[in-house]
């Protein structure tokens, strides 16, 4: 339920963020290992592209936000990159999201995506 918010118009999120969301096909949406031990989903792009190649190393520990992360071995800081993705530096992050993002096509306010979950839902009864 909680992909369906990012694609409006309240989200804080970029609308670089955002896009990434309306540019997500079924095929490179996919589940990831964390560097921090917890697999999550993915939109999957460039940055994602570079880790799976070796590309990127984390240089420095900025936070040291979570025990259950490897410094040493990780191969990016997964805060800085979710950071960078927020703010609409898509080339050095990525964005979790839930497995029908591929689906959103449009941002839209959250009052016209409450009345769109609520004819959905009226449609389901
Ligand atoms: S995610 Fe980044 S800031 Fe957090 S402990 Fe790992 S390297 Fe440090």
């Amino acid at each position: 339920m909680g992909t369906r918010f990012v694609v409006t118009d309240e989200c804080d999120a970029s609308i670089e963020f955002k896009q990434s969301y309306l540019s997500a096909t079924k095929e490179n949406i996919d589940i990831i290992n964390s560097p921090v031990g917890m697999p999550g989903r993915a939109i999957i792009g460039k940055f994602l592209d570079r880790v799976a190649h070796g590309e990127c190393k984390p240089k420095q520990c900025p936070f040291n936000c979570i025990k259950t992360c490897n410094v040493v071995d990780s191969p990016y800081c997964i805060m800085l990159a979710l950071y960078n993705a927020y703010k609409g530096r898509m080339e050095h992050g990525y964005a979790f999201c839930g497995a029908n993002a591929w689906r959103c096509n449009e941002i839209v306010s959250v009052k016209e995506l409450m009345e769109q979950l609520r004819l959905e839902y009226d449609i389901c009864l």
